[in-house]
């Protein structure tokens, strides 16, 4: 099959630019390294669209939350991911999380079958000199386009870390020690298994955290700042004693049904797989050695008898000084035939990856076709991303960025009370993506 337009990647944003392409009615390539010999410091599998960490897609309220209202508009304009997510949840609160790998499994069953979606299993390592081409090849881009990506923009390119959570086999947890609940009773069921400390178990652990012996950084990752949503646990147990019962194991509306009150401390584990067999331990990202975090979770209570699934973990995040490179339909000012997508551009997360995937799909099937597509107005979550990512950002301090409302272009509401303002804004969105959309 000849193809309109090459897709280097088959990560989230990869997967979602294939698919909007071949549904507008273009010939893609989609190069994916994962399934010819090669892997990245982080997959696991050589499924497209694999989920490296968490299993969350966060928020799924469209109405007060800006990733909940960047859900619907993806849903909006026909997204992959979030059908595939839709059809593969499984039970997180208000939050939208699924078994990731029959998300992953949905994702590259629907693109292998689309007769418009050739999938090739090579690895990229120049960027092609002509043709319409997408490179969605994430935080973990192979070394040798890395350096040709280097090369073709003489910008350096920045590195931060991402963290991995420990993931517990479900049945090696105390539940006569931790019970169900999720925060301030949320929903409709009780989503959450929680650990509850006393303040003498807390101090101990966060002691234990600062003693506790940490990885080594290589040469390459040293001397780089880490994303603060994504910060080790002993990062910031270096911060402050109460750091972390202010952050990850903050107790506040968990009710002990022992004691009937809030613990001093809590650990969250959320569900990881549709069948509930694993959990993930809730913003427990870490750096400390695979050894020291097995003793050092075991003293938590109840999961005194953890077996681990997976260990915690740090790694490198590559992207592009975007503000600076890239034109507002996401295209390398100096090679315009080539588009970026996904985390690679600077924005951070699954959702975002997977929007601007999308975004970067539809502005080359216009353009392929020989037609202008206007970007999104600022004022919906797409356009807001995107515009941060392509000039809204101060290119000097460019770091990467979760969708939030302070993208969003200012309201002029005057006083409102912050629920109602964030409602505000979700109405204009829904409104103005509307009008883009006719
Ligand atoms: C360790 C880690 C943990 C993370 N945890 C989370 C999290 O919990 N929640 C969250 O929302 N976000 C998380 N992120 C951030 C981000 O959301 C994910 O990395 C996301 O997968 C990015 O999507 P993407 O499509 O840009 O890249 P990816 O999903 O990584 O896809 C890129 C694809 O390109 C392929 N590739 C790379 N180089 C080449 C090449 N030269 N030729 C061919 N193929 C190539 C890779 O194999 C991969 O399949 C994490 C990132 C990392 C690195």
């Amino acid at each position: 099959m000849t193809h309109q337009v090459h897709i280097v990647g088959g990560g989230l944003a990869g997967s979602e630019a294939a698919w909007q392409l071949a549904e507008a009615g273009l010939n893609v390539r989609l190069s994916e390294m994962r399934g010819a010999g090669e892997t990245t410091p982080a997959h696991q599998t050589d499924g497209l669209a694999e989920l490296v960490c968490s299993n969350s897609f966060r928020s799924d309220d469209a109405v007060s939350n800006a990733v909940g209202l960047l859900h619907a508009e993806m849903r909006a304009l026909g997204s992959l991911i979030m059908a595939a997510a839709d059809a593969h949840k499984v039970p997180a609160g208000s939050a939208l999380a699924v078994d990731r790998d029959s998300f992953s499994a949905a994702v590259t069953a629907r693109l292998a079958a689309h007769p418009r979606v050739e999938i090739v299993r090579e690895r990229i390592d120049a960027l092609p000199a002509s043709g319409l081409t997408i490179v969605a090849t994430g935080p973990l881009t192979a070394a040798r386009l890395a350096g040709a990506i280097g090369a073709a923009t003489g910008a350096d390119s920045l590195a931060f870390f991402d963290a991995i959570a420990p993931i517990v086999h479900r049945d090696s947890i105390d539940m006569d020690i931790c019970w169900m609940a999720s925060r301030w009773d949320k929903g409709d069921t009780k989503d959450y298994i929680n650990c509850p400390m006393t303040k003498e178990q807390y101090l101990a652990f966060h002691q234990g955290l600062l003693d506790g012996e940490k990885g080594e950084f290589r040469d390459w990752e040293k001397d780089t700042p880490y994303f603060e949503g994504c910060m080790p646990i002993e990062v910031m147990a270096e911060r402050g004693v109460d750091t972390l019962r202010f952050g990850p194991m903050k107790p506040v509306g968990l009710d002990d049904p022992r004691t009937g009150r809030w613990p001093w401390a809590v650990v969250q584990l959320r569900q990881d797989n549709a069948l509930g067999t694993l959990w993930n331990m809730v913003g427990f990202q870490t750096k400390l050695k695979h050894a020291e975090q097995v003793r050092l979770f075991r003293t938590i209570p109840g999961l005194e008898k953890a077996e681990f699934a997976r260990l915690g973990g740090l790694h490198r995040n590559t992207f592009i000084n975007s503000p600076q490179l890239l034109d507002g339909t996401l295209r390398l000012r100096k090679a315009p035939h080539i588009r970026f997508a996904g985390q690679i551009t600077g924005c951070e997360g699954y959702v975002e990856s997977a929007a601007i995937g999308l975004l970067a799909g539809r502005f080359a099937a216009a353009e392929s076709e020989g037609n202008v597509l206007l970007p999104p107005p600022p004022t919906t979550a797409l356009g807001a991303l995107l515009g941060h990512i392509t000039g809204g950002a101060d290119a000097a301090s460019y770091q990467p960025m979760n969708v939030n409302f302070g993208l969003f272009p200012p309201l002029h509401a005057g006083r409102t009370k912050k629920a109602d303002r964030k409602k505000l804004y979700t109405d204009r969105a829904r409104l103005d993506l509307e009008a883009w959309l006719a």
